[in-house]
């Protein structure tokens, strides 16, 4: 088994849609950035790529690169996923905590689950999703962004 760790933060900007684990939240502030900025997925694909020590997610979808400009990230998702299969593993689990104010993530978890899972044909069970404030600390408590950390355990495949 191999344990992977990802983490990433995206600031909220005007003018964008809020996406998190590929689930838009209508009305919500969005977040910056090249892609559709979807932070949570960016950390786990960074779990995971990490697990199998295959680079970062930069590496392999450089923001300086327009193929990728406001791309839906379960796109990413899923590509990391055939390579991570590709190298020899499965997925055992998935597991992140996504830190911010806003939105309330509670009533959107299970769907969030369901989204992650099916991108990365796993069974819901193996992937969880958790949300917390920052308790107003620092800049993400004052609303700055959302902030997400995930793990990771990749099995050998052909064990
Ligand atoms: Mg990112």
């Amino acid at each position: 088994m191999r344990i992977g760790f990802g983490y990433d933060s995206h600031r909220f900007a005007e003018g964008r849609r809020l996406v998190l684990g590929g689930i838009e939240f209508p009305g919500e502030t969005g977040l910056a950035g090249h892609s559709d900025a979807d932070v949570l997925i960016h950390a786990i694909v960074d779990a995971l790529l990490g697990a199998a020590a295959l680079g970062d997610i930069g590496s392999h979808f450089p923001d300086t690169d327009p193929q990728w400009k406001d791309v839906d990230s379960t796109e990413l998702l899923a590509a990391v996923t055939r390579e991570v299969r590709a190298a020899g593993y499965r997925i055992g689990n998935v597991d992140a905590t996504v830190i911010c104010e806003r939105p309330k993530l509670r009533p959107c978890i299970e769907l969030i689950r369901e989204r992650l899972a099916s991108v990365m044909s796993v069974g819901k069970g193996r992937v969880s999703v958790k949300g917390k404030t920052n308790e107003k600390m620092d800049d993400v408590g004052a609303g700055v962004g959302i902030s997400v950390h995930a793990v990771c355990l990749l099995e050998e495949a052909r064990i």
